[in-house]
């Protein structure tokens, strides 16, 4: 018999930005539109996504105002999860077949994460989208997309961001002189402090030599091109 060709496999990580098209909460149209790219790409690639929420909650700004820091993190944990069925319904109503698994236990709403069976829900063409983070307060869904990729063998971490099209020198918003990456390595992106990705994510893809592409969301079909492996972004490598 013959022996299909092994597929590329990608962990594209969404943060809550994306979600909200910059307000509380999830905005349909936007989330229609990222499920319709997605789509596009179903077949060639496998893909997972991790899913942020800081559209709803971040832990460590309600602990600023006052609340218990897990507490809120669990609660910044539970509107990821929000996110991931927004974005499975989008996903379904294109005819993509999906599973969400959340860190934390929720029967009715999404399957455990249970990384075995999330590689075999993507051999068989399924897109697997990965809520409450980790399910640990103190963590953050970069982190996690970096964990997932290493643990379901993902080639590539895909880190898609609103309002920045990759890593700069410096903070695009205040230097006008910072000039855009093509790629860079991790140990440049932890000395120049870049502040685009937590440093955590950094280094544990560092550690174990996983490669990234940090993208922007803004601009006609850049999740599909990301997931295709069109050359978009900055490439960041060990
Ligand atoms: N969070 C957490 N542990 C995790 C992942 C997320 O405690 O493993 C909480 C944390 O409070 C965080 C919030 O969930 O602020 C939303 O996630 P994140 O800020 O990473 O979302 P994004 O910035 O990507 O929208």
């Amino acid at each position: 018999a013959e022996v299909e060709p092994k597929r590329r496999r990608v962990l594209l990580k969404l943060s809550g930005e994306v979600f909200g098209g910059g307000k509380l909460g999830v905005d349909p149209d936007t989330v229609r539109g990222i499920a319709k790219q997605i789509a596009a790409t179903v077949g060639q690639v496998e893909v997972a996504i991790v899913v942020g929420g800081g559209n709803f909650f971040r832990g460590a700004e309600l602990s600023q105002s006052g609340m218990d820091r897990s507490r809120a993190d669990y609660m910044g944990m539970l509107g990821t999860v929000m996110n991931c069925l927004a974005l499975q319904d989008f996903l379904e109503q294109a005819g993509v077949d999906t599973r969400v698994q959340s860190a934390i236990t929720m029967g009715q709403v999404a399957e455990a994460y249970i990384p075995r069976r999330a590689i075999r829900h993507m051999e068989k063409g399924r897109v697997v989208i990965f809520g409450a983070g980790a399910g640990l307060p103190y963590f953050s869904t970069d982190t996690v997309a970096a964990q997932r990729a290493l643990e379901v063998h993902a080639d590539v971490v895909l880190m898609a961001k609103n309002g920045v099209d990759g890593v700069y020198t410096a903070d695009p918003k205040k230097d006008p002189a910072a000039e855009k990456l093509d790629s860079l390595t991790y140990d440049d992106a932890m000395r120049r402090n870049i502040r685009v990705m937590d440093q955590t994510a950094f280094s544990l893809c560092k550690d174990n030599k996983l490669a990234m592409v940090v993208f922007g969301m803004e601009g006609e079909g850049n999740v599909s091109r990301a997931i295709l492996g069109e050359k978009i972004g900055t490439f960041v490598s060990a």
